[in-house]
């Protein structure tokens, strides 16, 4: 009979487990709490408009196409990808602003024009960027993040010193205007903390970023998420929604399934991609890895206001990316991680996939995301969301020249409060566990629980963090620990 796996939650790392632990013959049930599968990157339809609720970006497409290649498949398989170009703006203050090139030899360019002897330093800061990119994406970030050892590598050794700096501290000392130094420092805020916080080592997002560039799939981001189910589907994968968890069952210390809307399921296995402090929550105390203490001492990626916002006509001088660092970016990250409060001028975040895509907003109007960082487990009111919706649409409109609040058809709000009703996310957090050094690879919470036989996590909580490529590499990780496990139950059976 065929080994059973229950997964709790669908988010991609769970997606992406299902489809491996079906590849490898085992029966594999996904539970989410939710109607929609998909976890963040739910999207929803409002009057003709198509919204993806969470990620926008999509970046690192050689690691999706390494997902599908797995399954003898490619992503046009499931959806079409295009490039875009500029692949964003920023917007600065006094209402100046840069387009980023989708070719290197462009960005080089840029650089140039704007600081004589950029464009050389940046070269020499892409090739370290585009070696560590590799030596990551090719071993490192696959490892389960079991021993310090697994970070060992000729590699790492040949660059332990970017381990002990910071990425803010390598870009300043290269470059000294403050929009190169801006659009150098934005791609790590991906992992989750702030650049003085992380890793030189991690300057491999700016080969992301401005190498490999930035993409889209034609219909939104949903549709990786329905290539991904119909590939489970095809691989044999049962889903559920409106399947909450309460509780994983447990005899001693080995989990034998899982509570769902109060009934019980056995399987041979229990794999969470739930947020992980969650999931703990849904053992015995006695069985649970992590104090209290421990989730409240770590770095958390921010929580986030969002705005999904349908306007009656087309917006101008925009792009489907827009950054808008106008304001002191130090100043809201201190009161994102070092003093949680509602900042005074946040830096935000605009999207606009109508522009690239005609399906996601009916003919003359205009889709619109807008999305401004916050510290997790803030205190959130609808008065809040009101005052911030008023100053970014005051900023874009100041920007951009032109009058846009009479425009709004309608909009929804999301944040902290929601992350938590709709994800358990612990305090509403965005999106998981900050990349910093001491929450990187062996140090990030485990995939295989050490308390409880049986059970395994999955997902931007634990290894290799935040992120949606991350979330694909981490549901093969902890599907390859599952496997390996069931494999050496059965020899011991044997013997
Ligand atoms: C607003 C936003 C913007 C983002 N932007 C980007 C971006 O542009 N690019 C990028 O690469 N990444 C981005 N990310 C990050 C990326 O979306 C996430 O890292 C990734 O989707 C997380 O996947 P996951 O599998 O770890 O978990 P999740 O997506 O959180 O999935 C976990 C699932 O578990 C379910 N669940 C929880 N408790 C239970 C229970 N008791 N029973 C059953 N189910 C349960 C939840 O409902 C959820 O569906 C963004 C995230 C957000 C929120």
């Amino acid at each position: 009979m065929k080994k059973s796996i229950s997964i709790i939650g669908s988010g991609f790392s769970s997606l992406s487990a299902a489809c491996y632990l079906a590849n490898a013959g085992y029966e594999v049930n996904v539970y989410e709490k939710n109607a929609h599968l998909g976890g963040r990157a739910r999207s929803f339809e409002q009057e003709g408009f198509t919204f993806d609720m969470g990620p926008s970006w999509y970046w690192m497409p050689d690691i999706f196409e390494r997902f599908f290649a797995d399954f003898g498949k490619t992503p046009s398989d499931y959806y079409e990808l295009v490039k875009l170009s500029p692949a964003y703006r920023v917007f600065f203050e006094k209402k100046e602003h840069l387009d980023i090139p989708s070719s290197i030899e462009e960005i080089y360019a840029l650089f140039e024009s704007i600081e004589t002897g950029s464009a050389a330093k940046l070269q020499k800061f892409i090739e370290s960027a585009g070696f560590n990119y590799k030596a990551s994406m090719d071993e490192l970030v696959y490892r389960p993040g079991n021993s310090i050892l697994e970070l060992v590598t000729p590699d790492t050794i040949s660059r332990v010193n970017q381990f002990f700096s910071t990425i803010r501290a390598s870009v300043r000392k290269q470059f000294k205007n403050p929009k190169l130094i801006q659009i150098l420092e934005f791609p790590v805020l991906f992992l989750g903390a702030k650049p003085e916080n992380t890793p030189a080592f991690y300057n491999f997002m700016n080969y992301a970023d401005l190498v490999l560039g930035t993409w889209y799939p034609k219909g939104g981001m949903y549709k990786i998420v329905e290539g991904m189910v119909s590939l489970g589907k095809e691989l044999g994968v049962n889903y559920h929604v409106n399947s909450s968890i309460g509780r994983i069952v447990t005899s001693g210390n080995v989990a034998k399934g899982i509570e769902v809307n109060g009934k019980i399921i056995h399987s041979d296995m229990v794999l969470s991609g739930a947020d992980y402090h969650h999931t703990e929550t849904l053992l015995p105390k006695n069985l649970r890895m992590y104090s209290p203490t421990y989730w409240e001492n770590r770095t958390f990626a921010p929580s986030a206001l969002i705005f999904y916002v349908g306007f009656n006509k087309k917006v101008d001088s925009v792009m489907h990316h827009n950054l808008f660092f106008d304001q002191d970016f130090d100043q809201h990250a201190l009161q994102i991680y070092d003093k949680p409060e509602w900042p005074d001028n946040p830096l935000f975040y605009t999207c606009f996939p109508s522009l690239t895509d005609d399906s996601v907003a009916p003919e003359g109007k205009e889709n619109a995301f807008f999305l401004i960082p916050l510290a997790p487990g803030i205190k959130d009111s609808e008065a809040q969301r009101e005052k911030y919706f008023e100053m970014v649409m005051d900023r874009l409109e100041e920007h951009t020249d032109q009058s846009l609040k009479d425009h709004v058809m309608f909009k929804k709000s999301y944040c902290v409060n929601d992350f938590k009703a709709d994800y358990n996310s612990y305090k509403g957090n965005a999106y998981g566990m900050a990349n910093t050094l001491r929450q990187t690879a062996f140090l990030r919470p485990k995939i295989k629980s050490k308390k409880v036989e049986n059970l395994f996590f999955t997902g931007q909580l634990t290894v290799p963090g935040p992120g949606v490529p991350p979330a694909l590499i981490s549901g093969k990780i902890s599907s390859e620990m599952i496997s390996k496990h069931l494999l050496k139950q059965i020899d011991h059976a044997v013997i």
